[in-house]
């Protein structure tokens, strides 16, 4: 298990500063992550990888001459939010456009694919290719859900390898596609692992017992077997690529490849060795040719116990690409000519600018603060039991991921309530925070949830019921837009959409905010518990769907119970009573 940090909730922060201390020769923190301190010439196209802390050395450590450009760096197992992905990708940009690449997973490319939309809108020309090697992960009619792991090397090299030879935007996009379809993964695990401060390992194997094709933040296995020689493992892993052969290649004999054996955090590089030993004379049989094998330790799990085999099918392109130079903090290949370093201060960071606000509408901002902060209260309340269900089939991280957003978000939106923002900026700098923090899928959704109905609602008027309403149809949309789940995929849509629907009835009808607001957060409430009888279709949740059934989804009931709270306090500062009772209807802000 970890035992060295200070504080566990500061963990990845730190990890990066002292990532970055001991590694000025290549990386400069800019907000997000990092980017080369090198020079990169212009008009280069620049490749921007990135995911949660916790894989060293994915993301940071591929930063350099040869491989990425920059790298999102998200909290531990946490996706970066909008804000970081589009500040690295600024920071890395070189007027050539840029080019993303990153493991497949739900919080990941929702966050991506927001900064890439924003960049978009800025005049950024950008392009995405999301790494899909693990095989475990979906069959392969499916090929475009599985998740990404070690394989994502490949793919960020072969990238970066056509970006640093001048290939524009739609080359890199085509050989990055290219060696992701050439690149296969399979894993297994022997013991999971525990996250700084964690009484408790993520995940954990029964000893003696192994978990075949288990996802590196602990998504469960598709087998579990007794623990095999490592001759038996090197079998398992060589027997199951050699069996799904990328398409357009019929049979492994006369083909060229690159192999990765890859160690997951707590196996030994002697281990490793012992294996790929095996591996080697499995592939020598197959009659394939090994091109520069690679053992070692590429994408991590804190400390988990495991390793991954990712054979890398090469072509002639391919294998020139492959054969570049390489010189960052955990990967050097060849000797590289190397760059100058880059004088140039860091990007300036942006200080939100809080937008002239009308009287009425800056009066009711603390009433919008104070609703973020019961988000913020009710959440810490609920953070064991959320994280519970997220264990269950997610990854257990939705408690903390949670917390720290609503309580990032509670921060800002009080300080742009002191600054004198009007309601509509409160919520958006509360959204903007909330992502930012939280990181993973629900950090992005809040993320667009809260400022989505901040930009429904403005600077100028004072919201009522139909105003407020209107302001969660946006979000709705907003979510559904972002995540594409519908009603009864089993997510946080299950609980937002039934608010939403309810909310306007009630509010079309007459009803006050409060009234309109406690019938919505009921609906929220019945509907959020009827997950439990639903299968996952979308998010980390998915491979496991099975698991899921009887424990509702823990999105669906964070919203239900947000939802419930801020009702109690709309409910309180109205005094608006639970009945039925439409006499008290003052959308006045006398109290604040
Ligand atoms: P992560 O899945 O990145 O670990 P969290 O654990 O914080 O993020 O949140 C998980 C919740 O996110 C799920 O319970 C579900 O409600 C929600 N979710 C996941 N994917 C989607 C999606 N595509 N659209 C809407 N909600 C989603
Ligand atoms: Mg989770």
């Amino acid at each position: 298990m970890t035992r060295l940090w200070n504080e566990p909730s500061a963990f990845a922060d730190e990890m990066i500063d002292g990532f970055v201390a001991a590694n000025g020769r290549y990386v400069r923190r800019v907000p997000g992550g990092v980017v080369r301190s090198t020079v990169v010439p212009d008009g280069q196209v620049a490749v921007v990888i990135g995911g949660g802390s916790g894989h060293y050395p994915a993301f940071g450590g591929l930063v350099g001459q040869g491989l990425a450009h920059g790298a999102a760096m998200g909290n531990l197992f946490a996706s970066p939010s909008t804000q970081q992905v589009q500040s690295v990708a600024n920071a890395a940009h070189r007027g050539g456009g840029v080019f993303f690449s990153y493991g497949n997973y739900a919080g990941d490319v929702l966050n991506f694919d927001a900064a890439q939309d924003r960049l978009r809108a800025e005049g950024i020309a950008c392009a995405t290719v999301t790494v899909t090697d693990d095989i475990s992960s979906a069959s392969i009619e499916e090929r475009h859900k599985r998740r990404g792991i070690a394989g994502d090397l490949t793919v960020f090299r072969i990238a970066a390898a056509a970006a640093e030879a001048g290939y524009d935007l739609g080359e890199v996009e085509r050989v990055a596609r290219l060696a992701n379809d050439r690149t296969r993964s399979f894993g297994v695990a022997f013991t999971g692992c525990t996250l700084p401060g964690a009484e408790q390992p993520l995940f954990s194997v029964p000893e003696g017992r192994m978990a075949v094709g288990l996802g590196i933040h602990g998504e469960p296995g598709i087998d579990e077997t007794d623990v095999p020689t490592a001759d038996e493992l090197a079998e398992l892993l060589t027997g199951r690529l050699l069996a799904e052969l990328p398409d357009g290649i019929d049979s492994a004999d006369g083909q060229k490849l690159v192999p990765i054996l890859n160690g997951l955090g707590a196996v030994k590089y002697e281990e490793l060795f012992v294996v790929y030993r095996r591996v080697a004379a499995l592939l020598q049989e197959a009659g394939v040719e090994v091109l520069d094998p690679h053992v070692g330790e590429y994408c991590t799990s804190f400390d988990m116990a495991g390793t991954s085999l990712t054979l890398f099918w090469l072509d002639d392109e391919l294998e020139r690409l492959w054969d570049t130079p390489v010189d960052t903090p955990a990967y050097r290949r060849g000797s590289v000519v190397a760059a100058a370093q880059d004088e140039r201060a860091a990007s300036v960071e942006d200080t939100a600018a809080i937008p002239a606000a009308s009287a009425e509408s800056r009066a009711l901002a603390p009433v919008a603060a104070r609703a973020v902060a019961a988000a913020s209260e009710i959440v810490d309340a609920h953070v064991d039991e959320l994280g519970r269900l997220d264990q269950i089939a997610g990854d257990g991280d939705h408690g903390i991921g949670m917390q720290r957003g609503a309580r990032a978000a509670r921060a800002a939106a009080q300080r742009a309530a002191e600054l004198g923002a009007g309601v509509g900026t409160v919520l958006a700098h509360a959204g903007d925070a909330w992502s930012d923090r939280a990181g993973g899928t629900s950090g992005a959704l809040w993320g667009v949830i809260l400022r989505s109905i901040g930009e429904t609602i403005g600077d100028d008027d004072a919201p009522d019921a139909i105003g407020v309403a209107a302001g969660v149809a946006a979000a709705a949309r907003g979510v559904t837009d972002y995540g594409k789940a519908e009603v009864g995929d089993k997510t946080m849509v299950d609980a937002l959409v039934p608010f939403s629907t309810e909310l306007t009835i009630a509010a079309d009808s007459g009803a006050s905010l409060a009234h309109a607001w406690a019938a919505a957060a009921e609906a929220a409430t019945r509907a959020a518990a009827a997950t439990a009888e639903l299968l996952p279709r979308m998010g980390r949740a998915r491979p496991h769907a099975e698991k899921s059934l009887g424990t509702p989804d823990p999105g669906a009931h964070s919203l239900a119970l947000i939802a419930t709270a801020i009702g109690e306090l709309l409910a309180e500062s109205t005094g608006a009573p639970d009945a039925a009772d439409a006499s008290a209807t003052p959308e006045s802000t006398e109290r604040n």
